[in-house]
């Protein structure tokens, strides 16, 4: 069905002001008790409510809280940030995901830098144009830094707003994003916003939860209309999942005189401005047909032939909807060849050395069995 197909759907009311009231009354009181004590709540400056806030999308608080407190002892203060290497900042980010947002990150620090003589923006317009920061970001910070009254909404807020609406419909579409923005900024009080906007998402992520929110333990639970109607279960409504695709790739260990090969990814690639090994999908799976196709891939990425060997390594991982089997080899260099490598970057590097660059998970797992390998 087309969103033009979509039946049209009625829209719950916002709640009252005298609602408003008792629920921002018992969110408060539960969030005096129940706030976790997590790092970047201690620190308390704009910067690291920026780090954090960055590092917290798709991923868990509880993953993040290493991450934060390695990062920001690294990396200090947004001037220290805009001045690292960006393979040191991808470095510090790596094994949390999404590199992406460590890019945006250091560009965005950079720009602050250079327009905003080092401090963040308070103007949300202005805020909302550095990489990386969007409405939510730009509402946690300005909130939650700079108590200023600005919503937030974002996966924990939009799932309790929703079951506190009852809003049957997908909280994706238009109209229903309007709403539950609209609701985030009626619940916000007059004062102490930060504090309150951090309270609604740790009441969405601790006790609202996606699969059996905790109703018995909810301190707005005699508030909320999903509850009264015996709907948590079917709010939000589950989004439509695409089946997974599995994928087999192989990535080659091309050694040389005690050294192997990175390669730096490319712009637009899953792992851009990471390092990584010679790697690729597959076909083959007869052995002599696969020593072909490895060389032959190979010989394509880095303009080098090279002589396959050994398996050394599976791998199964999933990155979005992709399964993925990843086969590692040993391979040995041959030559370089006359043309043009697809990949624009290589280093030939020591085993001690691979640890001063930022590589996937997958790469990281196989840059061990490498340093063993050539330790030999
Ligand atoms: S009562 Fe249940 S569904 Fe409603 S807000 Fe609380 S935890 Fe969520």
């Amino acid at each position: 069905m087309t969103r033009t197909d979509r039946p049209t759907v009625s829209l719950p009311a916002l709640p009252d002001a005298r609602w408003r009231q008792r629920f921002r009354r018992r969110l408060r009181h539960w969030y005096t008790v129940h706030a976790r004590d997590l790092p970047w709540r201690r620190a308390g400056h704009p910067y690291a409510v920026w780090v954090s806030e960055i590092m917290l999308q798709q991923t868990q608080a509880a993953t993040v809280t290493a991450y934060f407190e390695r990062f920001t002892r690294e990396l200090p203060t947004i001037e220290a940030l805009a001045q690292a290497d960006e393979q040191d900042v991808l470095r510090l980010w790596e094994g949390l995901g999404y590199y992406r947002r460590a890019r945006q990150l250091h560009r965005a620090a950079q720009v602050v830098m250079q327009q905003h003589a080092g401090e963040l923006p308070r103007d949300p317009e202005q805020l909302r144009r550095l990489p990386g920061i969007g409405r939510y970001t730009a509402g946690a910070v300005l909130s939650i830094a700079f108590d200023m009254r600005v919503p937030i909404l974002e996966a924990n807020t939009l799932r309790l707003f929703s079951r506190l609406l009852a809003l049957a419909d997908d909280p994706a579409v238009a109209s229903s994003q309007q709403l539950l923005w609209a609701m985030a900024e009626a619940v916000l009080p007059q004062r102490d916003v930060g504090a309150f906007n951090q309270a609604l998402m740790e009441l969405g992520s601790e006790v609202c939860l996606v699969r059996n929110p905790r109703c018995d333990d909810c301190p707005v639970a005699p508030l909320c209309r999903a509850n009264a109607r015996g709907l948590q279960a079917e709010i939000p409504p589950p989004k439509p999942q695409r089946p997974a695709e599995a994928v087999r790739e192989a990535a080659v260990l091309i050694c040389r005189r005690g050294r192997v090969l990175l390669m730096r990814c490319p712009e637009g690639q899953r792992w851009a401005g990471l390092w990584d090994f010679p790697r690729f999908p597959v076909r083959c799976t007869r052995p002599a047909a696969l020593k072909r196709e490895l060389a032959e891939k190979a010989r394509k990425l880095t303009a080098m032939t090279i002589e396959p060997g050994r398996h050394l390594t599976t791998i199964k991982h999933g990155v979005t909807r992709f399964r993925i089997t990843l086969e590692g080899y040993a391979a040995q260099y041959v030559a370089q060849l006359d043309g043009q490598a697809d990949v624009a970057e290589t280093k030939w590097l020591l085993p001690v050395e691979l640890d001063d660059y930022p590589l996937s998970t997958t790469g990281r797992k196989l840059s061990r069995l490498v340093a063993e390998a050539l330790r030999r």
